[in-house]
């Protein structure tokens, strides 16, 4: 099995609860990483029949839409809101890491039951329970509101891809009209994390990586990337 640090090719697995989950916290990151060769897969458990959006196909087209931008392949599930176990999402995920044989996972931060959606955290539990077992790296992305629980330890600065994450949320429109989904408290919550960090400008994303292995190539692999970007600077 590679660790997705290794420089070979990889593929990422995002797992959430509903269409419009992996934009809002990770849409940048997986931006980047498809701009880098990465294969971006995104699983969507249910098709937001409780939601806003009452037409299931409406849902699906904004995912596509969003995936173009993002550069993500998206694939639904027909599971239950607010009602789906923690067993089903076993499943779910058990033949998606199958499947694709992801190099990284990423899913919703497990949080104290009163603060977190109740879809989100079965989701959570049950794909740390999978990857936890498999021992594949997996990192937890941002709740949308209420951060209580959430320790992130890894940033991405997503400022060269704002736009395209700006332009990936908005393909749900059917989803507009809540309140984290709106301009502002979109660029304000990634400005928080640049301020996490001590930076006054830029834009960034925020993880919590739960779960990480490296190969003793991954030293290899750092040093040569410092070798050669020190002959590029001396090139210059
Ligand atoms: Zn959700």
């Amino acid at each position: 099995m590679n660790t997705y640090l290794n420089g070979s090719p990889q593929t990422v697995l995002t797992i959430y609860a509903h269409a419009d989950d992996e934009v809002l916290p990770a849409a940048g990151t997986l931006r980047l990483m498809s701009q880098a060769g990465w294969n971006i897969r995104c699983l969507i458990l249910t098709e937001g029949h409780l939601s806003s959006s009452s037409i299931k196909g409406t849902r699906h087209q904004e995912a596509e839409d969003a995936g173009k931008i993002i550069g993500a392949n998206y694939e639904f599930y027909a599971l239950e809101e607010c009602v789906f176990s923690t067993q089903a999402v076993i499943k779910v995920t058990e033949d998606a890491i199958n499947r694709w044989q992801p190099d990284l996972i990423i899913t919703h931060a497990p949080q104290p039951e009163k603060y977190g959606h109740r879809d989100h955290e079965v989701c959570a539990i049950a794909v740390s329970n999978v990857a936890t077992r498999r021992n594949i790296p997996l990192w937890y992305s941002a709740p949308p509101v209420f951060l209580r629980g959430f320790e992130p330890n890894f940033f991405v600065d997503i400022t060269e891809v704002i736009e395209e994450k700006i332009a990936a949320i908005g393909c749900y429109e059917s989803e507009s009209s809540k309140a984290f989904m709106q301009l502002d408290a979109i660029l304000v919550l990634s400005r928080f994390w640049a301020r996490e960090l001590g930076q006054k400008d830029g834009y960034f994303e925020a993880f919590e990586i739960a779960r990480q292995w490296v190969n003793a190539s991954f030293f290899n692999a750092l040093s040569t990337q410092k070798k050669y970007l020190a002959n590029q600077i001396n090139s210059d």
